[in-house]
């Protein structure tokens, strides 16, 4: 298919024009025209490109992409180690951030609910990116830990009373600590996101609500796979997701 094409479904499917974002959403380095091999990943970093080029790859798709507001205008280092990569192979980069974590089948926090068991009821948030809802098995803490371990392979950091049972829950993939405050005033027993602050520990124990730091990366590996697979279903391309490993 033609890489415009691509472009076009993709914008209109996670409706790109609602969000006011902090990079662009789209294409960000343009490669050749005819897209076969689509390569997916969550960071656009030198390994991510490597191993998509090595394996072939016409476009490479990911949530985090390049050009972030606070970014250095230059295209220096690794920038330039990364972008000559791009253009050296004629691959393209598409990038979708809070598009991918917002959309309600394929984002990342719909497809986190799938997998950990939890049961959509609202938004909250800037641009209402967060989720709120309920367990489908009310559980407690302790339990609840051991199957977001053995569901995302990775061991989270909890902060609370692991005999607490839970039953609301509010959650955000990725870097979205920021949000427990208002997700403590909603009234859930626990917050899950990806990344966890020095003081969202002491806010979790005066509160009791309890925090659950699963992982920036292992809470958005989810979105940009299911996208991957959606595409494989609506044309004629191959699809691969890379998943490089990161602890954070
Ligand atoms: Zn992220």
């Amino acid at each position: 298919m033609h890489l415009s094409e691509l472009s076009d479904y993709i914008g209109s499917l996670l409706e790109i024009s609602r969000f006011r974002d902090y990079s662009p959403n789209g294409v960000q380095v343009e490669g050749r025209t005819e897209v076969r091999r689509i390569a997916t990943g969550v960071t656009a970093s030198q390994r991510l490109l490597e191993a998509a080029t090595a394996w072939g790859a016409d476009a490479i798709l990911v949530h985090h992409g390049y050009f972030w507001r606070n970014e250095e205008q230059t295209v220096t280092g690794i920038k330039k180690r990364r972008l000559a990569h791009l253009l050296e192979h004629d691959v393209s980069l598409l990038a979708y951030h809070l598009p991918l974590d917002a959309h309600p089948e394929l984002g990342n926090n719909a497809q986190l609910a799938k997998r950990l068991g939890l049961l959509p009821q609202g938004t909250f948030g800037e641009q209402d990116i967060a989720w709120q809802g309920e367990l489908q098995r009310p559980q407690t803490l302790g339990k609840f830990a051991e199957h977001i371990t053995n569901t995302l392979q990775r061991t989270p950091l909890i902060i609370g009373d692991k005999e607490r049972n839970l039953c609301r829950i509010a959650w955000c993939s990725g870097g979205a600590q920021s949000y427990f405050e208002q997700a403590i005033a909603l009234g859930v027993d626990a917050f899950l996101t990806g990344e966890i602050s020095e003081q969202n520990v002491h806010v979790a124990e005066e509160t009791g609500v309890a925090f659950i730091a699963a992982g920036h990366h292992a809470t958005e590996r989810y979105g940009v796979q299911a996208l991957g697979e959606h595409l494989v279903q609506q044309f004629k391309i191959e699809h691969r997701f890379f998943d490089m490993d990161n602890p954070v």
